[in-house]
């Protein structure tokens, strides 16, 4: 017999919080609760197994599953000391999903299940409490109508709706048992009428079709986009949870409330969170009421804390707080209710973070003793470093404040206003940075959420679905802007006496909760404070050097302001676009001869000295690996009769000339053609200039410093030793002319990139003539599959999306075949040369799982691009614990 069934509480824990593969995160978190003495009201969870049995069958359970779940439940009958299904005194249970990982997407939470006609006069008597009962119905029939029988949630809170205006009431909590009653009775009509059944009476059969919605909901189509927005795989399956149900309902000694151990926007050590006196689960989440702080530090006049309406649960609550951060040691995030006056726990699973208070809680449980530092280190994932690295709003930037929300997901975004997420998703497509501004966000939005720049919301506290969404995602959101009306109708929000139209542009910040007009002006960001501090424990332990792409001196500044070690890859071809500079390459490029293209070169070479003097300048003696001109000539021509005849006349040369020249120049491959060492050995003069330029800079910044830089002169697309030996001996030449020139030299090196297959696995060969290699990944993928790089987006999305390639091999570097080839040729320049410098500078040096890589075949650095140094820091220091042996220090 296959065992599907796990229990939980009241002292048989069948589960563990290791077994989450199995049991899900709340089945496994539930049992490891109840193990360490918390109050957990007993359950059972059925496995992820089962899930994927269901779905591997047809659809069908195991024929095993029926008594197993049965038995269970007479076990929680007898703990509880209640009969599921018993007219008198009836066992209500919750029905929930749990994923290995939470995720959004899946069928909620359905309450109370257990009540009928029957049972609910039955738990009316037995609590002395009819109005409970009543209310506890109605939401049962609500819950399993919207999540189970698929009625639109929106009909039921009509019906509420008015009986409310009947009853002359505003809140929920005002209608009598009676008014419930009669709720209950339009309910039950409302289903017959959508479903064409009556509301299902069997207890037995309420409880199967729960289960069965929550296993079905795991290929429903917000899962699914859930899961591939996530890297989910479908075959992880869901578990499903049953547990006695506990009251926050049942008076004012009850409550219901969702918090987080520490701040889950800053990571401040303070607990934080929401709680509803007399309320169910729900009630919460939903905004219909508006939620209470726990602590009475936090309540504003008018609020009363938890601390206050219900002191003994809120001390026991402290006490769980303690208990849960010492055994998980992380950030909880918890669920609980307060049944006359006791609390229980019904959640615990680590809290979701903003990247920044990600940052703080691992720096702070690391200093306080709680987690080591490569724990610390290893907890954050290297990509959510970006969200840390966008603009936020400039402090002394003009602003016209509109109105104010809650500060759910830090970040300041602007963009034009939409209010669908289909739109957010279509437009953001066509390139528009958009706002999605929404009453409420549910599971339905999550596209648009994600293509969005930034969510507002109106209504919603920081534990709302759009908060917690929003920040998973990393997207600035600002939730419950109350002073803000969306007009769906009119594709208008108002407030404060303005009025914005879909299309406007509107600026959020997500750390403030602030709303403004128009576009607002933004600061770069820093890496400091806890950021600072995980940055320097990363740098201590890491053993690559992290190198950054760039070639402009605002591309260089970020770099260094980020913490690059050097310039992995300054591509000097970005240098000759300037306006001002693009003449005398064309005039180069159209010369007839050796002099005359002589002739234009020289006319660069003083833009190329600047280009690199302030390089050195700014990057103050850290290397500096210069890449001589890559790209074929044709790049540098203009485009179209209209361009090709402004320049024909610019340059004095007709337009047969020039036409005919653009003809000699094209190429049915160019990224195979005529381009990298080819053209410096075809037209030795270039990389001629170049090298000069390069060696006159380093002189004058030496000078200028008096400290000198050390160029790393790189010549690109080599295939073979010979060619190497060609470039270098231009540039060896040209170093002795400008040092004889100036009577100083300098220390220089001169290597090569590796991004041809020939040159991986002959680069035994290509080491004698190099003092580093630097890995091309981007070419040296392409060469290795065959595979346009500028073509590729046509197809290789759909190979991804069928998992022919597990991801793209452009952004994340294929180990099985290029990597084959970097490891080859690691192996090999080392056998020639033991100290030859490796590094890497395609886009995957700034890719965390390929950083691994470079790590696991011993490259001494990774190149990436300015924005990315930060995370390629923490990544590299990640690989280096992985590899160590003492990874617990
Ligand atoms: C490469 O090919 O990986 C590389 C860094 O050079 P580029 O992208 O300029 O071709
Ligand atoms: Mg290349």
């Amino acid at each position: 017999m296959t065992k599907w069934v796990y229990n939980f509480g009241a002292g048989q824990n069948d589960g563990r919080a290791e077994m989450r593969n199995l049991l899900g995160g709340k089945g496994a978190n539930l049992a490891e609760m109840a193990s360490i003495g918390l109050p957990v009201p007993p359950g059972f969870t059925i496995s992820t197994d089962l899930c994927t049995a269901f779905y591997k069958n047809d659809r069908r359970y195991p024929d095993d599953l029926d008594d197993q779940v049965l038995e269970a439940l007479a076990r929680i009958e007898t703990a509880v000391g209640l009969k599921f299904g018993d007219a008198q005194n009836p066992l209500l249970v919750s029905v929930r999903s749990g994923a290995r990982v939470s995720m959004p997407g899946m069928m909620d939470t359905v309450l109370n299940l257990g009540l009928n006609d029957e049972t609910v006069k039955g738990l009316a008597t037995a609590s002395g409490d009819a109005r409970f009962a009543w209310d506890s119905y109605r939401r049962f029939i609500q819950m399993f109508g919207s999540v189970v029988l698929g009625v639109d949630h929106h009909r039921f809170e009509e019906i509420i709706d008015q009986a409310k205006i009947d009853a002359d009431v505003i809140e929920d909590t005002a209608l009598t048992a009676h008014q419930w009653e009669e709720v209950v009775e339009a309910y039950q009509a409302l289903v017959l009428n959508e479903t064409g059944k009556p509301f299902p009476q069997s207890p037995h059969e309420q409880l199967w079709s729960a289960i069965g919605a929550v296993f079905g909901s795991w290929m429903n189509t917000r899962a699914i986009t859930y899961r591939r927005l996530h890297d989910i795989p479908a075959d992880w399956g869901t578990a499903v949870n049953v547990q006695a149900m506990v009251f926050g309902n049942r008076g004012t000694d009850c409550a219901t409330g969702v918090c987080f151990t520490r701040d889950p926007s800053t990571g401040e050590d303070i607990f934080y969170g929401e709680f509803l006196v007399n309320a169910q689960g729900e009630d919460v989440v939903a905004g219909i009421r508006t939620p209470q702080p726990l602590s009475k530090l936090r309540a504003k006049p008018g609020e009363i804390s938890m601390e206050e309406a219900l002191p003994e649960a809120y001390a026991e609550l402290l006490k769980v707080r303690e208990t849960l951060e010492t055994h998980y040691k992380d950030m909880q995030d918890i669920e609980f209710t307060v049944q006359s006056n006791v609390l229980y726990m019904l959640q615990t699973r680590s809290g979701k973070r903003t990247a920044a208070a990600g940052l703080r809680i691992a720096v702070e449980m690391a200093e306080g003793g709680l987690i080591g530092r490569s724990e610390a280190l290893m907890r954050i994932n290297p990509a959510s470093l970006d969200q840390l690295l966008h603009p936020m709003l400039d402090p002394d930037a003009k602003r016209t404040l509109i109105s104010r929300g809650l500060p759910a997901s830090p970040g300041a975004a602007s963009g034009i206003v939409v209010f669908s997420a289909d739109e957010a998703e279509m437009r953001a497509q066509k390139g528009e940075g958009v706002i999605l501004v929404r009453v409420e966000t549910s599971p339905e939005d999550i596209h648009g959420m994600h293509a969005a720049r930034g969510i507002l919301t109106t209504r919603g506290g920081m534990t709302s679905h759009a908060a917690v969404v929003a920040r998973g995602m990393g997207r600035p959101c600002v939730s419950g802007a109350g002073g803000i009306a969306v007009d769906y109708g009119s594709q208008t929000l108002s407030a404060g006496g303005r009025m914005v139209r879909s299309g406007e542009v509107i600026t959020i910040d997500g750390a403030t909760g602030e709303i403004f007009l128009g576009y607002v002006a933004m600061i770069e960001p820093k890496v400091s404070g806890h950021f600072g501090t995980m940055m320097e424990w990363a740098d201590d332990v890491r053993t690559m050097a992290v190198r950054a792409n760039a070639e402009t001196p605002l591309d260089a500044e970020t770099a260094k302001r980020f913490g690059a070690e050097g310039i992995g890859l300054c591509r000097t071809e970005h240098m000759f676009f300037d306006p001002s500079r693009i003449g005398a390459m064309r005039q180069m490029i159209m010369a007839n001869d050796m002099d005359g293209r002589r002739t234009a070169l020289a006319k660069l070479l003083p833009f190329q000295r600047d280009d690199f003097i302030a390089l050195f300048r700014i990057m103050a003696g850290k290397p500096v690996t210069i890449r001589l001109l890559d790209p074929p000539l044709h790049e540098f021509l203009p485009h179209g009769e209209h361009e090709l005849m402004e320049v024909a006349a610019a340059i004095g040369v007709d337009m047969a000339t020039m036409t005919q020249r653009a003809a000699d120049l094209s190429e049915a491959n160019p990224m195979l053609g005529h381009r990298g060492c080819r053209l410096g050995i075809t037209y030795p003069e270039i990389y001629e200039m170049q090298a000069r330029a390069i060696f006159e800079a380093a002189l004058a910044v030496a000078e200028e410093t008096g400290a000198a830089p050390v160029p790393e002169i790189m010549i690109p697309l080599v295939g073979s030793k010979r060619e190497l030996e060609i470039t270098r001996a231009q540039v060896d030449r040209m170093a002795k002319e400008v040092f004889a020139a100036a009577g100083k030299t300098l220390e220089y090196q001169v290597g090569t990139m590796i991004e041809l297959p020939r040159a991986a696995l002959l680069a035994d060969q290509i080491a004698e003539q190099a003092d580093f290699f630097s890995f091309g990944t981007n070419d040296l993928t392409q060469t290795v599959f065959g595979l346009s790089r500028d073509d590729a987006g046509k197809f290789l999305p759909k190979y991804v999306e069928s998992g022919i390639f597990e991801k793209d091999p452009f952004i994340s570097l294929d180990r099985d075949g290029v990597g084959l080839l970097v490891k080859m040729a690691v192996e090999k320049g080392r056998a020639t040369k033991g100290k030859i410098k490796l590094g890497i500078c395609g886009e995957h040096g700034g890719d965390p799982a390929s950083i691994t890589f470079c790590q696991e075949v011993g490259l001494d650095y990774i190149s990436c691009s300015p924005y990315r140094v930060p995370v390629a820091r923490l990544a590299a220091a990640q690989a280096a614990i992985g590899t160590r042996s003492d990874r617990t220090a």
